[in-house]
């Protein structure tokens, strides 16, 4: 996912370049591969000359230390007295290169703006900042001086660079557009204006930020003027700034508290080709970068003061940020300066920042504050991509050319002008074809149907249609089966619980019945050893173990017929031994009868006789 191929759509997704009815799609692969350049913001120093009355602060360039150059400034001894004794003194600086006093304008565009600006031309964004105390040479170096031609700055250099470039390169149309933006207080104001009516900045079309859904910046109320020449772009910048001037003047400190931004808009198409390069160059003349207590030398000097304007101080807030690890919020939303800036900092940029000097005596603070700002600015990496995108309606003309001349190509080889339909009996014939296809059982058997993709097509869609059915009436077979041996497996069961519950119920007489007979058999048992104990001497019972009860029943001299009756009473009352016996007098039996004789009125009576009788005998 961290490809140059994702990266560059993930910065294409974040580009707030996407105008209405374009697309941003970089090219990928194929011819040309969207490329990315990641590159810190170079920062370069340039120290102004001094005025006649301004007394030199000390300060040394060493361009040995390649391949950046250092800047030594020393806080002079009278200005660090106030300062405890372990204070530093002298202060150093990197800087991508330092312009020191005479160096001319032409260098300075040649080494600084120059590869900006065919950066441009290729296709990448690019910034180009001016940042420093007001009177150090900011709007010197970006716009020039006015009093000779060779003091041109940075812009008028690179408009006449860009056109030069632009006429010597017919290999594409060029487009080009400027736009000058001035923000003042937190509004923004166009300088293309062409009115001339503009006495005060507030008479200027104002200029609001809008941002798009995607949160892509758009500025609503800036004009883009188009520019076919460098005699154009030039009148539009004399144009610009004669507004910024005439509105400077009732309020003089415009001029040091605003910005302002003049953006070159070019886009470039070669001939028959949908893909468009868009890309713009802002060239910026921020507001003065002065603090408050610059005075109070001792303890205020070298710590870092409020700025005067606080939309740079939100500049240097997205910077620290900017320059923070793992930060994933960067304040860009609080001012308009920084939104507008929003991907010249830190974004799809190749971005440059100037950091004008004003190294005398008096300013030697303002400069090592500037100098400071700048070393954090130099921490930022940005990722500059090549902003291409395609133009949809010039595609489908390019994609139909393309349709039409391929067509033409295939009936110049077949022979034949094709539709993109087929006939109704071509479709019979591959239907039958197919068929036949289908029935054929010889394993190495073909579906010919000649080199024609509609026919090949129609057939792969007419077997898929086949096999789905095939699927589908399968699926209605196993659901049907399925539904059947559910049924059967539901009878099967619920049998298999009736049967289950009868089992049981079974099971509980059983145990019912068991108990029962353990009681009866405990009953008699007792009642066993009840007689043993009685009946110890009677002979006659001990004996007689068979005796049933028809024998009983019997007339006998013993028994009387309702004493007989009323055993067999007894005995029936009795269901385990009548049924155990099946009427036949057992043990048990034996047993209740000589409980039953033991214990009747008559029993001693019977003794007696039976002793009597026995003796007679
Ligand atoms: P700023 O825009 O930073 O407030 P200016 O660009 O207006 O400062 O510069 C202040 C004055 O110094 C102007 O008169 C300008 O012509 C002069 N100046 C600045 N830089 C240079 C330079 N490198 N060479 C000659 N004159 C300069
Ligand atoms: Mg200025």
């Amino acid at each position: 996912a961290t490809g140059p191929v994702s990266q560059v759509l993930a910065a294409a997704a974040a580009s707030p370049r996407r105008w209405a009815g374009w697309v941003a799609l970089p090219l990928l692969g194929g011819r040309r591969q969207a490329a990315m350049v990641k590159e810190t913001i170079r920062v370069y120093a340039r120290v102004k000359p001094l005025g006649r009355r301004q007394q030199a602060g000390i300060y040394s360039i060493d361009e040995d230390e390649k391949p950046l150059s250092s800047l030594e400034i020393t806080v002079p001894r009278d200005l660090a007295d106030g300062f405890i004794n372990n204070k530093r003194e002298m202060y150093k600086f990197k800087f991508q290169k330092i312009f020191d006093q005479e160096a001319k304008q032409d260098v300075v565009f040649e080494s600084i703006a120059k590869p900006v600006a065919d950066c441009v031309l290729a296709g990448y964004n690019g910034t180009i900042l001016a940042y420093g105390q007001t009177g150090s040479g900011k709007t010197f170096t970006i716009t020039g001086g006015a009093e000779r031609y060779s003091d041109r700055g940075i812009i008028p250099r690179t408009l006449s660079y860009i056109f030069d470039q632009l006429q010597k390169d017919s290999s594409k149309v060029y487009t080009t557009h400027v736009s000058y933006l001035e923000i003042y207080n937190e509004c923004g104001y166009d300088l293309l204006d062409p009115r001339h009516e503009a006495s005060r900045l507030e008479d200027l079309p104002k200029v609001t930020i809008m941002e798009d859904p995607d949160q892509n910046i758009h500025l609503k109320n800036l004009s883009l003027q188009q520019a076919t020449n460098e005699e154009e772009a030039l009148n539009l910048l004399f144009l610009g700034d004669t507004n910024r001037m005439i509105a400077e003047t009732p309020m003089n400190e415009a001029s040091t508290r605003s910005h302002c931004i003049f953006t070159i808009h070019i886009s470039s198409k070669e001939p028959g080709s949908a893909t468009v390069r868009r890309s713009k160059l802002h060239l910026v003349d921020l507001a003065g970068s002065e603090r408050v207590a610059k005075t109070g030398v001792g303890g205020h000097l070298l710590t870092e003061a409020k700025y005067i304007n606080l939309s740079l101080h939100y500049l240097e807030q997205v910077i620290i940020a900017l320059a923070e690890k793992n930060r994933s919020h960067i304040p860009y939303r609080n001012s308009m300066m920084t939104s507008v800036l929003r991907d010249s900092l830190g974004g799809n940029c190749m971005t440059t920042m100037i950091a004008t000097l004003s190294l005398d005596k008096r300013n030697i603070d303002e400069s090592i504050s500037t100098c400071r700002f700048a070393q954090r600015v130099a921490l930022i990496k940005n990722e500059a991509v090549l902003n291409e995108e395609i133009d949809p309606r010039l595609m489908i003309v390019q994609l139909q050319k393309e349709v039409q001349e391929l067509k033409d190509e295939l009936a110049l080889v077949t022979g034949k002008q094709r539709t993109s339909q087929l006939s109704r009996e071509e479709l019979l014939q591959l239907d039958e074809l197919i068929e036949m296809f289908l029935e054929d059982t010889d394993p190495e058997s073909t579906l010919d149907v000649g080199a024609d993709m509609r026919k090949i097509k129609y057939c792969f869609i007419h077997v898929k249609q086949l096999m789905n059915h095939v699927k589908t009436s399968q699926n209605k077979m196993q659901s049907q089966h399925t539904s059947e041996e559910k049924d059967t497996n539901k009878d099967l069961g619920e049998e298999l619980k009736k049967l289950k519950e009868l089992l049981q119920q079974r099971d509980n007489e059983i145990n019912i019945l068991v108990n029962m007979l353990k009681k009866e058999k405990k009953k008699a048992q007792d009642a066993l050893l009840q007689l043993n104990a009685a009946s110890a001497g009677s002979k006659v019972l001990e004996q007689s173990t068979s005796l049933n009860l028809e024998e009983s029943q019997s007339p006998s001299s013993c028994f009387s017929l309702k004493e007989a009756k009323e055993f067999s009473c007894s005995v029936h009352r009795l269901p385990f031994l009548s049924r155990q016996t099946g009427g036949k007098m057992s043990l048990g039996c034996q047993e209740a009868f000589e409980i039953f004789k033991q214990e009747h009125v008559d029993s001693i009576t019977i003794e007696d006789n039976k002793q009597l009788l026995k003796q007679r005998y």
